[in-house]
């Protein structure tokens, strides 16, 4: 079991409405005692940021808010895009940097999620750095490769910024897949990354298991010494199984 406290951040994705949230949000509240002992935080669309904030403003020591990703830019003439000082004016303390969504779907390249948690950071946020094999990458055998190469510019930031973010592993097979990674192979690439950090003076960086973690599968997960938290997708959509993950 790892000995820092226990990090749990769900990632609503592109799903929600306001009738949904709210009952989501209250029902977070009303069980966010039963796990106490973990940190929680919720990362949803952006339109529900101001939604999220009143929910749990006052109850931020329970369950914090987060953004699914960031501008680059500070300001000006980049349509759709949202930068880090406006998630910070609605109390964001999270940004997901770099989730293998945005990675395949809007080729963000690694140097782009390293500058993306860079101005999160500058705007005083907590960014969540996501790495990960594909299936296939993973079948030859390529994980560790992959994500020193995904950590390279992260780790230029230096020792003192990479204590202020999170570092995620979420094996792209894994995501919403139903397919989670086993505790042992987790903890084999958890060791790995936190031999990177370690390296680059970071050692104390969370590290958190990403891809179809559910109440069922999370203690085993949670029992590994390298794994800090979870990165919750599918899940975190449910009071009932965030908590119960969170809890386990
Ligand atoms: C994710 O996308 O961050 C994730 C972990 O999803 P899921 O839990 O649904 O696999």
């Amino acid at each position: 079991t790892s000995t820092m406290r226990r990090l749990v951040i769900g990632n609503w994705k592109m799903n929600g409405s306001l009738a949904e949230n709210g009952r989501l949000l209250s029902a977070l509240l009303d069980q966010s005692g039963r796990a106490q002992d973990a940190e929680l935080a919720v990362c949803v669309p952006y339109p529900y940021l101001a939604q999220a904030a009143q929910a749990l403003d006052g109850h931020k020591a329970a369950i914090a808010w987060g953004a699914q990703d960031v501008s680059v830019h500070a300001r000006g003439a980049f349509t759709g895009e949202v930068s880090a000082d406006m998630l910070h004016d609605f109390g964001v303390r999270w940004v997901l940097a770099g989730h293998s969504e945005r990675r395949a779907y809007h080729g963000e390249s690694d140097e782009l999620v390293a500058l993306k948690a860079e101005v999160a950071l500058a705007a005083g946020l907590a960014p969540v750095v996501c790495v990960g094999e594909t299936l296939q990458q993973h079948q030859d055998g390529l994980a560790h490769e992959v994500i020193a190469r995904q950590l390279g510019p992260v780790l230029a930031l230096g020792a003192e910024r990479l204590a202020r973010l999170v570092v995620a592993y979420e094996p792209v097979w894994a995501i919403g897949t139903g397919q989670t990674a086993t505790p042992e192979q987790a903890q084999e690439v958890h060791a790995f990354i936190r031999a990177t950090l370690a390296a680059a003076g970071a050692a104390q960086v969370r590290l958190l298991y990403g891809g179809s973690v559910k109440p069922d599968n999370a203690a085993g997960l949670f029992a590994m010494e390298d794994i800090d938290g979870a990165l919750v997708g599918g899940a975190s959509l449910d009071a009932d199984e965030f908590i119960a993950i969170a809890a386990a």
